[in-house]
């Protein structure tokens, strides 16, 4: 492809973008003839963290965020300014398990998206509400894989804020439904999975060789005030510093070592932990003497832990992720509808490494880890 068709393809792909996000565009996917379209690669391309959302919850987001709740700073810095149900933006496409959404992923040659409710999904209500709401979007959810079975594979949501009913749930999604993973939205009121509290929603996962994703949101309420102050609680740092930080967390709480065959993925390349893993390693002997790990760092994040290359279309991200933590860990995401971005389907296609790590990195390594 010459450099020209690629900068057409990334004309296309915005513009479908734009609207798309007017909820106007679905005529034009699809039926325009002069739509480019990715052409299908000889490995399927299996997208691993892309979003949805129901009308039910945004409707109570509303709720929670007019009411400016002091315990969810985060999350009214994020979503202030946003109306989760208004008719532009992201949550018509959020919404949508339909036409539009099918359209846009053979736009960009996308076989199939591994769906996952969108952050900070149930995790911000109380816990009747969340249990309640989660249930329903597991529903929701199911349905539409059942109608898409080629097209879509979805992740349970739970609400933490119970922990007993939320383990319950993932029994019923993943072995009920026939849902394939289990989506946190990384902490609950503060909270995270390394707290033993949580422990059982952990070995009903591993009971069904699902594994949990943690999705970033804005950090808990007592780190995010300088982040906010800032403006950095997005996706420039506070949402990788968020998700780092409990995965690092669940490591050292003994997490893995409870749950040896245990699966956690996080998106964004791993959310800076690739990067930094020699000195994680390096200085894990001073950590406090509580701490319950028994082996390195890295053992885990070989062993327990899968990347998604989420919102990072970036060569040497993704090799080096993959020479750190092998060919066998990294996952291909395109963050849809967030990155809708077909220019960046083309970047990952050139990736120069060969065929059979490409494979694994776009198809094989999902179906294996989310049972597919
Ligand atoms: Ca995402």
């Amino acid at each position: 492809m010459t450099d020209q068709n690629r900068r057409d393809f990334f004309r296309y792909a915005v513009a479908t973008g734009a609207s798309l996000a007017a909820g106007s565009a679905s005529a034009q996917l699809g039926t325009n003839g002069l739509m480019p379209r990715v052409q299908p690669a000889a490995y399927k391309r299996i997208a691993t963290e892309e979003a949805w959302g129901t009308v039910e919850i945004f409707r109570e987001w509303k709720r929670v965020l007019d009411s400016n709740p002091p315990d969810e700073p985060g999350f009214v810095a994020l979503w202030r300014n946003l109306d989760p149900l208004g008719s532009t933006g992201f949550a018509p496409r959020l919404a949508d398990l339909g036409r539009t959404r099918l359209d846009a992923m053979d736009a960009a040659g996308i076989d199939m998206q591994i769906l996952a409710l969108t952050a900070p999904g149930v995790q911000v209500f109380d816990a009747d509400t969340g249990t309640a709401l989660a249930a329903d979007s597991n529903d929701q959810l199911a349905e539409a894989c059942r109608n898409h079975p080629t097209r879509y594979a979805g992740m349970a949501a739970v609400a933490p804020q119970d922990p007993q009913r939320a383990a319950r749930e993932v029994e019923r999604a993943i072995g009920s439904l026939g849902l394939k993973a289990v989506i946190i939205n990384s902490h609950t009121k503060g909270e995270y999975l390394s707290d033993q509290k949580f422990w059982g929603i952990l070995e009903a996962a591993e009971a069904h060789n699902a594994p949990i994703y943690i999705h970033p949101r804005a950090p808990s309420p007592g780190m995010v005030q300088p982040f906010v102050d800032h403006d950095m609680h997005r996706g420039d740092l506070g949402f990788g510093v968020e998700v780092a930080f409990h995965t690092q967390a669940m490591i050292y709480a003994g997490v893995f070592d409870q749950f040896p065959d245990l699966k956690l993925v996080i998106g964004h390349g791993g959310e800076g932990i690739p990067y930094n893993l020699y000195r994680i390693d390096r200085t894990h002997p001073v950590r406090r003497p509580d701490d319950r790990s028994q082996e390195l760092p890295s053992y885990y994040m070989r062993r327990n832990i899968f990347v998604t290359n989420s919102g990072v279309a970036w060569a040497p991200m993704v090799m080096f992720a993959q020479e750190v933590l092998g060919v066998d860990r990294v996952l291909y995401a395109m963050d849809y509808p967030y990155q809708y971005d077909i220019e960046e389907v083309h970047a990952m296609d050139a990736l120069p490494i060969s065929f059979e790590d490409k494979k694994k990195f776009f198809q094989t390594n999902a179906e294996r880890v989310f049972n597919l």
